[in-house]
């Protein structure tokens, strides 16, 4: 294990073995450091959806950047799979927004007028796609959009990393960080490990290297639950949202339903309220999944932010201390286009100044106070 690497990522869920592999892909020796195991955090609790049209709605950077990231995965999925050997299962199958009263109808409409190439589809082509589904008054076809199993794409980010010369250290929790004369020293629980550059992507436990370094602590922890069912046949082939519930059909036969959304909540358990209130819902979509096997059901924390878009890029008095969190709701769907911002960003590539301006952690500035106000060096100890 090398002391002294240009890239220290904190964290491996998606967000960071993103990073690692396309920094790893360039030849910059990279460490991602993780606490527990790699992926076992917000990335594993994700149904995997990429849903660029279930999560805009209008044109603009956020979308373009949405967008380019789902369609990185096309040829990513073959890359990861020779690196890695791992598939991590894409389906472009498609997302079905489904509308069951007037006003929802209203709503999906003014989304097909906001964007290019989403079909619309009356009561009739909806029950032609999922037989079961009677109360469906009509909804947008988002042909283009899909899923991946999240666990697989974060493995596969680590195995190809690994693969090109990444380092992962697990099962160790990064504390405090000094930067001094251009260096940053990272506490390792007994050991310190040097870099050049690091990288803050500790999901929901980003906020303390925020408030560390002088800004303010940006994060907004929200859990959310989830639960699959087995059933004997699988009759639906498209991912299926709905205002208050979707339905991903995955390849080993899950229908993964979800999820809550508790707004300022960093619980990990399950609740059976939670589960109730979903299961209702589908039951009430789904009548005769009754009768299906219920095969799991679990929890996550979503890494969001105070103004809902992620942070990707500089401190803004610290070079070289860069942040990739609050993907939110999206981290699946933007850890390729993150990992590749990331990389570029660290090597000074040419960035848009769109992007840029989009993502800054500039955003969450104190008024009037410098890092230098506040110390001499960034820390963040304890869990
Ligand atoms: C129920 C649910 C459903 C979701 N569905 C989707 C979906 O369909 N599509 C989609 O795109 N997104 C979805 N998401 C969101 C997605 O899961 C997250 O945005 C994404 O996983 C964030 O990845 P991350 O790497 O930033 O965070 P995490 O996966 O949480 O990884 C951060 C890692 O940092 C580590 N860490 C923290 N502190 C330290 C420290 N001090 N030292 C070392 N390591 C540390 C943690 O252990 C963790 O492994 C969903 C989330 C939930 C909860």
């Amino acid at each position: 294990m090398k002391r002294h690497v240009d890239v220290v990522v904190i964290g491996g869920g998606v967000i960071g073995q993103s990073i690692a592999y396309y920094l790893s892909k360039s030849r910059v020796v990279t460490t991602v450091i993780e606490q527990g195991r790699s992926g076992r955090k917000a990335t594993q609790a994700a149904a995997g959806m990429l849903g660029v049209h279930t999560e805009n709605d209008q044109e603009g950077t956020y979308y373009q950047f949405c967008q380019a990231s789902r369609n990185m995965y096309a040829s990513l999925s073959k890359e990861l799979f020779s690196l890695s050997g791992i598939d991590i299962q894409l389906s472009t199958n498609g997302i079905l927004e489904i509308a069951t009263n007037e006003e929802q109808k209203q709503r999906l409409r003014a989304k097909q007028n906001a964007f290019e190439g989403l079909e619309w589809l009356d009561a009739e082509g909806i029950r032609k796609r999922t037989s079961a589904l009677s109360q469906a008054v009509g909804g947008l076809y988002m042909r283009r959009d899909g899923h991946v199993e999240p666990l697989k794409v974060c493995e596969a980010f680590k195995q190809a990393s690994l693969s090109m010369g990444g380092q992962l250290i697990e099962n160790c929790q990064v504390g405090e960080i000094v930067h001094d004369h251009d260096v940053f020293h990272i506490q390792i629980d007994n050991d310190v490990i040097s870099a050049d550059h690091v990288v803050v992507a500790a999901g929901v436990k980003s906020g303390r290297w925020f408030e560390a370094t002088g800004l303010m602590n940006p994060m907004v922890p929200t859990k959310g639950e989830c639960f699959a069912i087995k059933p004997s046949i699988q009759s639906i082939q498209q991912t299926l949202f709905f205002h208050n519930l979707y339905l991903v059909p995955k390849r080993d036969g899950r229908y993964i339903i979800g999820a809550t959304s508790y707004h300022d909540d960093s619980n990990s358990y399950t609740s059976t309220g939670g589960i109730f209130e979903l299961m209702n819902h589908l039951l009430k979509l789904f009548p005769s999944f009754k009768q299906e096997e219920l095969h799991s059901c679990w929890t996550g924390v979503r890494p969001g932010t105070k103004d809902g878009k992620p942070i990707i890029g500089e401190h803004p008095e610290i070079p070289h201390l860069y942040f990739a969190t609050g993907h939110y709701r999206n981290g699946i769907l933007l850890a390729p286009a993150t990992g590749k911002l990331v990389s570029d960003m660290v090597l000074k590539r040419y960035v848009p100044s769109s992007i840029q301006r989009l993502f800054t952690p500039n955003r969450f500035r104190k008024e009037g106070i410098t890092y230098a106000d506040t110390r001499e060096r960034t820390s963040g100890g304890g869990s």
